[in-house]
């Protein structure tokens, strides 16, 4: 399939979306066009998914690849209580022996989750390479006031995150010693469940001092926050919601740190605990903001090296 087929193959296929009307210029000339809803600031990511690193060609199925895709982009926007209509710009890498019916597969996930959330795709890009990735930039809206960033956690905040943690590490580890992962694992691994109506609920009633989405791992992620924020946290190892099958096996902080889990972590201070309830059920405390340092305690007061765990790029 040639590049301008694709291209119109694409643009047939996401020729009806929902929530289209700000498009102004879409897919088919050198840029899209977008209208920005009155009052708002524009937020945008990019994120890249490599095979390797992000998914696996042999073990993930194709669709999973492309809601994937567009999934670990709707979890940078929840970070920062970006409400819709969101629009992607998608960028693939395909090698030219690629077939033409996994692309096509990869385009339905896309194509599934831009439905579900939703998404507009606005434009994109084809290059050809020697290894196939998919690249895809994502905006969406936040009045000013209600911009939630890593930098205003305050001494006192109690830290909560969002769903399990943990899946995508063990499953990353499993692939990267040469074995298929486990079911369950390659489950959470190939398909997170990012909270969009999490973020823009925290945001939306003013709840949380700061937010982050862990993409690098808990440990890592919530180190961001604290260095942003000028403080410092205490983790209650016992506390962290690791996914219950993965907790049976005692892990250590290095099978459940390395990333991808595409929950919320964020801090409220305690005056704002009460306004929690409606998502009570969907959020786990884990610990505490205090001046500085950053450690993980066990229930027995015994500490855990786990301050250095994480996905490190590049190295
Ligand atoms: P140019 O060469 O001027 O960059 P292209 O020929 O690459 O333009 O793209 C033509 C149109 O198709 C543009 O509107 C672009 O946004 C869109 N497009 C290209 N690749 C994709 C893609 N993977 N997904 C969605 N739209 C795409
Ligand atoms: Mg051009």
């Amino acid at each position: 399939m040639k590049e301008f087929e694709l291209i119109e193959y694409i643009a047939q296929k996401f020729s009806r979306q929902k929530n289209a009307g700000g498009l102004i210029l879409p897919i088919g000339d050198d840029c899209s066009a977008v209208r920005p809803p009155k009052g708002f600031l524009q937020v945008t990511t990019a994120d890249s998914l490599v095979e390797g690193n992000h998914f696996s060609l042999e073990y993930f199925s194709k669709k999973d690849i492309g809601r994937k895709a567009v999934r670990v982009n709707i979890s940078d926007l929840a970070s920062m209580g970006a409400i819709g209509p969101y629009y992607a710009w998608l960028t693939f890498a395909i090698p030219g022996d690629m077939k033409e019916a996994a692309v096509k597969r990869i385009i339905d996930g896309i194509r599934q989750d831009c439905l579900k959330y939703p998404v507009v795709l606005a434009g994109g890009n084809i290059t050809s390479a020697r290894e196939f990735s998919i690249h895809v930039t994502m905006s969406g809206w936040v009045k000013k006031t209600n911009l939630l960033t890593r930098s205003g956690a305050k001494p006192g905040d109690v830290i909560f995150v969002t769903g399990n943690i943990g899946g995508p590490t063990m499953a990353y580890k499993q692939f990267k010693q040469g074995k298929k992962p486990e079911d369950f694992l390659l489950k959470c691994w190939a398909l997170p469940h990012p909270k969009p109506e999490i973020g823009i609920f925290l945001a939306d009633k003013k709840i949380a001092t700061s937010c982050i989405d862990i993409s690098d791992g808990i440990f890592q992620d919530l180190q961001h926050v604290t260095l942003k924020s000028g403080v410092g946290a205490v983790i209650q190892w016992d506390r962290i919601p690791v996914l219950p099958k993965l907790k049976k096996r005692n892990p250590t902080p290095d099978m459940i740190g390395f990333g991808e889990d595409y929950e919320l972590l964020f801090t409220v201070p305690p005056s704002r605990l009460k306004l929690l309830a409606p998502i009570a059920g969907d959020i786990t405390e884990i610990g505490r903001i205090v001046k500085k340092g950053f450690s993980v305690m066990d229930d027995l007061g015994k500490r855990i090296d786990a301050a250095n765990v994480g996905y490190h790029h590049f190295i």
